[in-house]
């Protein structure tokens, strides 16, 4: 129920956020509401998605709600900003859309995998890390870092020296990547908006076999990552429709024959079937806001102001000027 308290889930992409709050059972509450954010900090946007989230569940529901945590997920193109810990006196939780996307999906599995790899390939290449509900390094300042190790070993061996802009060679999205793939399909084909997808659509042969040993590329180069983490399952995302399940027969040619049998014998390579970035982020939010400590500071918050839809625990960061008229109605 909404009055349970909600939790604001905040996509962030170059110039706009999708925002969409959720209930505590995880189901959303409203579609996502676009808001332009194109200037100001982190305070500024988030005041924004508020206002966008509040006038949403004001306009439907008369009972006032509680935001119990604000998730953000940052897409690729997302600006640098500072988050803060704390917005609204309630818990802040920034992560990557990837890492976003990687608790969704560990979430809608049984039985739950406690670290799993999330990867997407497409124009690039990259992988979620999670460990028990938590995605594992920076990934916002290691964009597409995974696609540019250096592919080397037996199976690259054909491969000719591929130049990459990050200033190495045979890089692996270089070599497995979107451009890669179309590179090798027939030239009558190249050209074609969805070139990929329309090549897997018509069984195309020269296709079929580069989506399999861009499969193996990826495996090869995440042998020594599985051998390290002990994965339970590691999911598998493209752009390209149709293209993932040629894409995880290559991968698992080389992860089952090239890993260790007590490394990969209990590991589940799969397709991604949850991707929304928008329930992962929530979902986290949601964990960081009823944890104990914010609970007891919700539970100690003043009563509600008069008029005030969303009720807000001791604001207390610079934006408190403009929330007041969130709150208040008033201008
Ligand atoms: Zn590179």
């Amino acid at each position: 129920m909404p009055n349970g308290g909600v939790v604001m889930s905040v996509l962030l992409g170059a110039r706009e956020a999708k925002v969409q709050a959720f209930d505590l059972s995880g189901q959303p509450l409203s579609a996502a509401k676009r808001v332009e954010t194109g200037r100001g900090g982190s305070a500024a946007i988030l005041d924004s998605c508020l206002a966008a989230a509040s006038s949403h569940l004001n306009s439907r529901d008369p009972i006032p709600v509680q935001l119990v945590a604000t998730g953000v997920a940052l897409d690729e193109d997302a600006p640098d900003l500072e988050w803060p810990e704390y917005f609204g006196g309630r818990p802040v939780v920034v992560d990557s859309a990837l890492g976003a996307m990687a608790t969704a999906e560990a979430l809608s599995r049984t039985p739950r995998p406690q670290i799993m790899l999330f990867l997407d390939v497409g124009k690039t290449i990259d992988c979620a890390v999670l460990v028990h509900g938590r995605t594992l390094g920076v990934l916002r300042t290691s964009k597409g870092a995974l696609g540019h190790t250096p592919v080397k070993g037996t199976s690259a061996k054909s491969t000719s020296v591929l130049a990459c802009a990050c200033g190495i060679t045979n890089c692996l999205q270089s070599i497995a990547g979107e451009g890669a793939i179309i590179a090798s399909l027939r030239s009558d084909a190249k050209d074609k908006p969805d070139a990929i997808s329309d090549a897997v659509r018509r069984a195309d042969a020269a296709a079929v076999s580069v989506l399999r040993q861009a499969g193996r590329h990826i495996g090869d180069t995440l042998l020594g990552s599985i051998a390290l983490l002990r994965p339970e399952l590691i999911t598998v995302r493209t752009r390209w429709r149709g293209a993932t399940d040629l894409l995880l027969i290559g991968l698992k040619e080389a992860v089952y024959a090239g890993g260790a049998p007590a490394v990969t014998e209990n590991l589940v390579l799969a397709s991604s079937r949850n991707r929304s970035a928008a329930t992962g982020i929530a979902l986290r939010a949601m964990d960081a806001g009823l944890a104990v400590e914010p609970v007891n500071r919700l539970l100690s918050a003043p009563p509600s102001l008069s008029g005030q839809r969303i009720c807000w625990p001791a604001p207390r960061k610079s934006t408190d000027h403009q929330r007041a008229h969130l709150l208040t109605g008033r201008g």
